[in-house]
């Protein structure tokens, strides 16, 4: 066993004992691989490094009281995996290779998944590269598809508390017919530029309009919008945004609550008539939303007195513990690892 304070963990890399690796090679996939290394040791001219050719996933995994590991809908990830890869032309991880990747890098790190009430849960991060040597732009011929895990913390060290946020009038982090719909690195790359704005300002995070028209609300930089009024559940329809597999879940459970969703645009202005606004992804689950700034029209938007709203807070209550395994998996979400 090892000697991890579980209740103040950082959201951020630990080393655990193993990783995952496979490789593609001659137009197929090869065997898995355990590793002990932190380190790869790939070409000075693989795609991955000059052309962004990669993509990658975030899951968890939770320690029920029952001390059994329930992995999150892992099969959204396998999905939307192919869809990214597809996007960028990387190869294909089928779904068994995904999961037996995923299931193998929690089992040989069993001991790094933390104990149910610590708050904190094993991240599990898939990810694919082009590794072949290429100078000229194409896809390589060659790729690694490798898990690592590591325990986390919450998101926010402040924990289930509303944050501000700042919209975003000079930076896109995509294009209209880009790639904002995919999990793909590069994304990231465009984004931090935004992000430390935002965040010298004061602001959590940044919000980013559609790069078409910038008129729609797009997404939080790492996470999804919704905005609850009149008992609906709002979040927007775009092309520019990344399908959350939270988002899905919280529209789902917004149903059971009885709520109406609509998937729609979202007008900049209609902020002003949300009840309650969050953002939503794997790291955070939610994070409540208190106040967006728009320093293109020097507006204020404000949630709420502060506190997380009760809609907000009955999702986020209601998702974790399906994670936890407190309540009963009605929908089939949950896989335990053995
Ligand atoms: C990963 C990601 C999300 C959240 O997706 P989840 O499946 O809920 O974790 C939202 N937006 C972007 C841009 C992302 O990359």
């Amino acid at each position: 066993m090892n000697n991890i304070d579980w209740t103040n963990l950082p959201f951020g890399y630990l080393k655990t004992n193993y990783n995952i690796r496979c490789y593609y090679k001659n137009n197929k996939w090869g065997e898995i691989e355990v590793s002990t290394s932190e380190r790869l040791d790939i070409h000075m001219a693989a795609t991955c490094l000059h052309y962004g050719q990669e993509a990658f996933e975030g899951l968890k995994a939770f320690r029920g009281k029952d001390n059994k590991i329930r992995l999150f809908r892992w099969r959204e990830n396998a999905k939307r995996m192919l869809t990214s890869s597809r996007g960028i032309l990387l190869a294909e991880v089928p779904e068994d290779l995904f999961g037996k990747a995923i299931y193998m890098a929690i089992q040989k790190n069993k001991d790094f998944v933390p104990p149910h009430g610590s708050g904190a849960a094993l991240y599990i991060r898939p990810l694919i590269l082009g590794v072949g040597a290429e100078v000229g732009v194409k896809a390589s011929a060659e790729y690694l598809f490798l898990v690592f895990v590591t325990p986390v913390g919450p998101y926010f060290k402040e924990g289930f508390k509303p944050v501000d946020m700042m919209i975003s009038r000079n930076h896109d982090r995509t294009a209209p017919q880009g790639t904002g719909n995919i999990k793909v690195g590069g994304n990231y790359a465009g984004s931090l530029l935004a992000m430390k704005e935002a965040h010298e300002n004061g602001y959590a995070n940044v919000l980013f309009l559609d790069p078409k028209e910038k008129k729609y609300i797009d997404e939080c930089g790492p996470a999804n919008f919704f905005g609850i009024k009149n008992n609906t559940y709002i979040t927007p329809e775009s092309p520019s945004i990344l399908p959350s597999i939270t988002n899905k879940s919280l529209i789902q459970l917004a149903k059971d609550l009885g709520l109406k969703v609509e998937r729609r645009d979202i007008p900049v202005e209609e902020l002003e008539t949300f009840e309650e606004a969050g953002a939503c992804g794997t790291a955070a689950v939610i994070s409540p939303i208190k106040k967006i700034v728009d320093p293109g029209t020097d507006k204020i938007y404000t949630f709420g007195n502060g506190e997380p709203g009760p809609v907000t807070t009955k999702l986020f209550n209601n998702l974790q513990a399906i994670q936890l395994g407190d309540t009963p998996d009605k929908h089939g979400w949950v896989d335990i690892v053995d």
